[in-house]
């Protein structure tokens, strides 16, 4: 231990006086030890995701994730179905949504050779980052289409790629307010990461005839956060990945609880607090920690 280090540990040491390791403690599948996960998602980067979708979440305190595709963006409109502009990514990621990657031209991957794949994947990150200032840490596949390579090659310098999705708009998906409700209370029941896929309100493909359907969808999920972890895909991905490659130690002092993590992730792009459940003289607590930091003290 450094002198740093040390003197800062001096207070917390002088409580320290013979320990034991606290068998009952554990990290909890989602944040704050909620049940269940939801990510919203919304493809394509279509203007509608600024204009009506990010206000609806907005005004319910919900974050989502947003997978723009850069050249869609230069071009402006794309099918009839006008987009998003840079400038409108960079608010919108001011405001906690996540703009991430869908590839910068939108084609089906596995069709392309590894430099033009490699192309499509990175020309795309540099864009959003240049915009955004934040560099892509997740990848939406076009079409969900991947096999092997484009798998590897997506998930370089990534914590998530979204594999698996709910399809959810009226024209194509046929969403009602029953189904979106079933597909919760499902994803809650068995504890699952919700992932949803909507595209256009207006335009693109999978509009929503009623829009409404899709606000008060978005109003049930806010009124169920106790239960139900709503965060962008980084966030939730990076969470479950830290919980699988991180453990821990917790001891109980005289005065306090020290928890120690170990986590062999790179710290430069999972960055994500993790949630302890920890039972203490019969008092189970929820502690938040940072996985890659030295040990943590709490109060008793
Ligand atoms: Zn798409």
């Amino acid at each position: 231990m450094n002198l740093r280090l040390l003197l800062m540990s001096l207070p917390v040491l002088a409580s320290l006086s013979a320990c034991s390791v606290v068998e009952d403690a554990r990290i909890t599948e989602y944040r704050d030890g909620r049940k269940a996960a939801v990510s919203l998602t919304f493809d394509d980067g279509i203007l509608d995701h600024y204009t009506l979708v990010a206000p609806h979440l907005d005004s319910l305190g919900l974050r989502a994730t947003f997978w723009v595709n850069g050249n869609s963006i230069e071009q402006g409109e794309i099918n009839y179905a006008p987009r998003l502009t840079w400038e409108m990514c960079r608010e919108m990621s001011e405001r906690g949504h996540e703009i991430s990657n869908h590839s910068w031209s939108h084609p089906n991957l596995t069709n392309l050779s590894e430099e033009a794949l490699r192309e499509e994947v990175f020309k795309n990150d540099d864009a959003i980052e240049a915009a955004t200032g934040k560099r892509p840490i997740t990848f939406c596949y076009p079409f969900n289409a991947q096999n092997e390579l484009v798998a590897q090659v997506c998930h370089e310098g990534r914590v998530g790629t979204r594999d698996y999705q709910e399809a959810q708009g009226q024209v194509n998906s046929h969403s009602t307010p029953e189904s979106l409700r079933a597909w919760l209370e499902k994803v809650v029941e068995n504890g699952e990461w919700g992932v949803t896929m909507s595209h256009g309100i207006h335009h693109g493909w999978d509009q929503w005839n009623d829009e409404t359907v899709l606000w008060d969808f978005f109003k049930d999920l806010a009124s169920r956060q106790d239960t139900v972890w709503i965060d962008t895909f980084a966030a939730v991905a990076a969470y479950r990945a830290e919980r699988e490659h991180c453990t821990i130690r917790v001891r109980k002092y005289r005065k306090c609880i020290g928890l120690k993590p170990s986590c062999d992730l790179d710290p430069a792009l999972y960055r994500e607090p993790l949630t302890a459940e920890v039972t203490v003289n019969g008092r189970t607590r929820l502690l938040t920690f940072d996985p890659f930091g030295h040990e943590q003290y709490f109060e008793k």
